[in-house]
């Protein structure tokens, strides 16, 4: 067990200088490609079309050689060999967990299967979040998550008690009994959304529970959107708990987390790369972008031993900087900003690209907007339009006239001059979201 004034869950490795990390991730990479060789016959095919051998991965920079994988595949090769596909490596009856993709992009879901040292691995990748943000085994630690087939938190509540943390799930409660929960038992620490972290601190305002005052919460762990790294909703959700709010990211498809933000919060999270190679390429071409410039991440895993994750296109857009950008030894390198959105988020709206997360770093910034909707329309079959529809705090209603004219100004600013719409909603008349938010409607026909 890491000593309890270590900053690190793994000294060793997340210290590693970048010469001996390429070499560790080389060893683990050839180790990878030669079990989907022999173990998955989707990985195999995958390989031979593609004429590379786990052999000619002599270098960190053979990777190249290896073809991606895409989410297209997977569901290709589910349907084909229904349930799980032969990209599996091992029998079905030797896993203890099975969950599916969160499904929120209206697509259909990947299902996963985990054995047990996959799922004792996928509770360590948290451990190296959660450890490096601070906790520590004397945390009380809540979840609001609902505990289904979505793979979510669920690591991390495993983490929590490998940490030796009091665990508290709250799996079927309401809000208010969660925010309830959280102040009686004095947790401190809460694990959210960072929709519904700010949707919780809502509520209790409405309850009249100031959490600052009343609760114990020093740290929101937030994960499962874009916005847990834009500073100004960060900033809502520490000004609501009274705690620090740290990001994590991870997907299904990986099982757990990959990157986590130290306590240091440089202004993004660093890779864990000792067990994932994180590439940033060039969405079009597939090409290797420089650091500083935003890319398409392309992950590879070492530690899910049931589902190999090689090169897989994850269509998340990033932009990684050196490690050397935050003072606390890691040497996994940064993603500036965290997640910033998605390769296919990006909307065309006469000219002008919008991507959804810078949207929301701009309303963000307004305290006194408590929820808000971008709304795409095309008018007389031509012109495109976009709406932001936002609903105030309800005692903050007569602040609209300024604040509607200035969200109005800042949102064109950030976009070449783009005219947004920017019209009041009644209090209560948008969705609420408990999982990840969907606040962009496009209503324009599909071409
Ligand atoms: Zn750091």
């Amino acid at each position: 067990m890491t000593p309890n004034w270590s900053p690190y869950w793994n000294e060793k490795h997340e210290t590693l200088q970048k010469d001996q990390l390429r070499a560790l991730q080389t060893i683990k990479l050839r180790r990878l490609v030669e079990h989907a060789w022999h173990c998955s016959p989707f990985h195999r095919r995958l390989y031979e079309r593609a004429g590379v051998t786990p052999d000619q991965l002599r270098g960190f920079d053979d990777i190249r050689r290896l073809p991606f994988m895409t989410r297209e595949d997977w569901l290709g090769n589910q349907a084909e060999k229904p349930l799980f596909g032969d990209l599996i490596t091992r029998p079905a009856s030797e896993a203890i967990r099975y969950h599916l993709t969160s499904g929120t992009s209206g697509k259909q879901p990947l299902r996963v299967l985990d054995g047990r040292k996959d799922w004792s691995w996928i509770a360590d990748m948290w451990c190296y979040g959660f450890w490096g943000f601070g906790i520590r085994p004397a945390d009380t630690v809540f979840f609001a998550f609902s505990y289904g087939s979505f793979i979510g938190f669920w690591g991390a509540h495993y983490c929590c008690e490998k940490l030796g943390c009091l665990v508290l799930a709250s799996g079927n409660m309401t809000t208010e009994q969660r925010i309830k929960q959280i102040v009686e038992l004095g947790a401190t620490v809460v694990c959210a959304t960072p929709t519904y972290a700010l949707r919780m601190g809502q509520t209790a305002e409405k309850l009249g529970i100031d959490l600052r005052r009343d609760g114990k919460v020093q740290k929101v762990i937030v994960s499962g959107e874009p916005a847990g790294s834009i500073p100004a909703v960060k900033k809502m959700i520490e000004d609501m708990w009274g705690g620090k709010c740290g990001d994590t990211a991870g997907m299904t498809e990986i099982g757990t987390i990959m990157i986590f933000e130290c306590d240091h919060q440089p202004g993004g999270p660093h890779i864990i790369e000792d067990h994932f190679i994180e590439e940033v390429l060039d969405p079009e071409t597939g090409a290797p972008v420089p650091y500083g410039e935003r890319g398409e991440r392309v992950v590879t895993s070492f530690g899910r031993g049931f589902i190999p994750l090689i090169r897989y296109r994850t269509r998340d857009l990033v932009c990684k900087v050196p490690h050397s950008r935050c003072r606390c030894g890691r040497t996994g390198d940064i993603y500036d900003g965290g997640i910033l959105g998605r390769v296919d988020d990006m909307k065309l709206i006469r000219g002008t690209n919008v991507y959804p997360r810078a949207v929301e770093s701009i309303v963000r910034e307004f305290k006194e907007v408590e929820e808000f909707q971008i709304v795409i329309t095309r008018e007389a079959s031509v012109q495109d339009e976009i709406t932001v529809k936002v609903e105030l705090k309800p005692d903050q209603q007569h602040i609209w006239p300024q604040l509607s004219v200035r969200l109005g100004k800042d949102l064109a600013d950030a976009h070449e001059g783009l005219r947004f719409n920017v019209l009041l909603a009644a209090v209560g008349e948008l969705p609420r979201f408990e999982l990840k938010a969907k606040r962009l409607q496009d209503l324009r026909p599909a071409n």
